[in-house]
């Protein structure tokens, strides 16, 4: 009863981010009522596997209590100060500095924000500053890739390069432009690594010569692209981009949103990658989905330009909840875990996801198995040696996200046909092997 018209209430009043306004309401929407560790309830009383970590997020698992007590103690003792005029809080000051020691080289200086996308966000902001500040103004282009997300803010949401945030407005603007995706098993010019990393390179050349050097601001990438459908690039490919960008003076950022905190193995991918990018966003991991928070990581030079370009001005950007000391003292908790052996759980249990998952190649309707750490992907065909996509009928995210959930199992569906998976760290071995047996059990009855 009580979900029947938790049901109705939905479908009355709230709004979901990405849903369709219509869809949800022939089915109703789920109701999630209490989780633990990788294990989610719903108000049918049904017990799921959740092998998204909420929405790549829950990096810690659910119903950590220490993260809980660290939130309640900053509540009780100062839930809110403003980081404007030169005021803070202890927590978001220790955060900054625990953070700029683990992030790669010089980036050591970070502004907080409430989520993924308007970090994303303040990074086109202050880029505009950085290169006003340095006298070249007319650096205001900027370049992302195809398959690519970085997130749904104005402004970001063309950076992202997915149709269905653009449809129907403005977005991407004249000044955002995209090369293409490495996407190894789509790629048109074949599946050697090498090959591919060539033809992006010359592709992002060919992009800045049309564009002219001196007009391109910066150019982002995520290390892996997730919502793309979890895309791997190939050994080196992050690092050669990174170096074209060096080449003509271009700022690289980053976009660690899904791959920072452990989510391939080290904190942020890039350390893995072995390279320093001029700035990086993270969100998610950060707090583990315990508070909303994300963070613009700026590297000497950045922020040393837009400090000098402006003076004893202030730099106006910021937000009220701007290093949200609640937030903040969460995300000190959630590092203290994945410091106390999450990290290293969850390397291991990576690695047991990819082999159970290369063990579904077998699978008439598998094309293709990728991933790195606890962040993989399974694409959908109904011809392996053509890779012909599965039919629109069965594609739709909702058709596969729902035969999932029938058995169990939450993972993320993308449009092409792929399963995606970004189980909680501490997901134990037996929960690793259910979440591939039960895909395998939903490939079954896929078709
Ligand atoms: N950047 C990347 C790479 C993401 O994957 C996401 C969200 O999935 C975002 C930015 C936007 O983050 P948020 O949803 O917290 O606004």
């Amino acid at each position: 009863m009580l979900t029947n018209s938790l049901i109705e209430l939905d479908r009355q009043h709230l709004v979901h981010p990405v849903s369709s306004f219509r869809g949800h309401e022939a089915r109703g929407v789920r109701v999630l009522k209490s989780a633990k560790g990788a294990i989610v309830r719903d108000s049918e009383g049904r017990e799921l596997i959740d092998g998204f970590a909420g929405l790549w997020c829950v990096n810690t698992g659910y119903g950590q209590d220490s993260i809980v007590e660290a939130a309640a103690r900053q509540m009780r003792e100062l839930p809110y100060a403003t980081g404007y005029f030169d005021i803070g809080a202890e927590a978001p000051i220790r955060l900054a500095s625990e953070l700029a020691d683990r992030a790669p080289g010089d980036l050591n200086h970070i502004y907080f924000t409430l989520g993924g996308s308007d970090a994303v966000d303040s990074t086109i902001r202050y880029i505009r500053y950085y290169w006003h500040a340095k006298g070249q103004p007319n650096r205001d282009q900027f370049i992302s890739i195809e398959q690519g997300y970085h997130g749904s803010s104005t402004m970001g949401a063309g950076l992202t390069a997915l149709p269905a945030f653009h449809d129907g407005f403005g977005a991407p603007y004249a000044w955002q432009h995209k090369i293409s995706s490495h996407y190894v098993y789509r790629n048109p010019v074949g599946t050697d690594p090498q090959a591919i990393i060539e033809a992006s390179v010359a592709e992002l050349r060919a992009k800045i010569a049309e564009l002219g050097e001196d007009r391109v601001a910066a150019f982002y990438a995520e290390p892996i692209q997730g919502s793309g459908g979890v895309l791997v690039p190939p050994t080196g490919w992050v690092k050669a981009m990174r170096d074209v960008c060096a080449e003509y003076g271009i700022l690289f950022v980053a976009d660690e949103v899904i791959t920072g905190f452990g989510r391939t193995g080290p904190i942020f991918a890039c350390l893995e990658e072995d390279i320093v990018p001029d700035l990086m966003t993270v969100a998610k991991g950060l707090t583990a989905g315990y508070a909303p928070m994300g963070a613009v990581f700026m590297s000497d030079s950045v922020y040393e330009t837009i400090a000098q370009g402006a003076g004893p001005k202030a730099v106006g950007h910021g937000f009220t909840y701007s290093a949200h000391p609640v937030s903040a003292a969460v995300a000190l908790e959630v590092l203290r875990l994945y410091e106390g052996g999450l990290f290293e759980r969850g390397i291991e249990a990576g690695k047991r996801l990819m082999a159970g998952l290369e063990g579904l190649r077998d699978h008439p309707l598998v094309g293709d198995v990728r991933g790195r750490g606890m962040l993989a992907a399974v694409e959908l065909v109904v011809d392996k040696e053509k890779k012909t996509p599965l039919p629109a009928e069965v594609q739709p995210a909702t058709r596969l996200l729902d035969r999932a959930w029938e058995h169990g199992l939450i993972v993320r569906s993308f449009p092409q046909g792929v399963f995606g998976y970004a189980p909680p760290l501490c997901c134990t071995d037996d929960e690793i092997d259910q979440i591939v047996e039960r895909t395998r059990r939903v490939l079954d009855v896929t078709l």
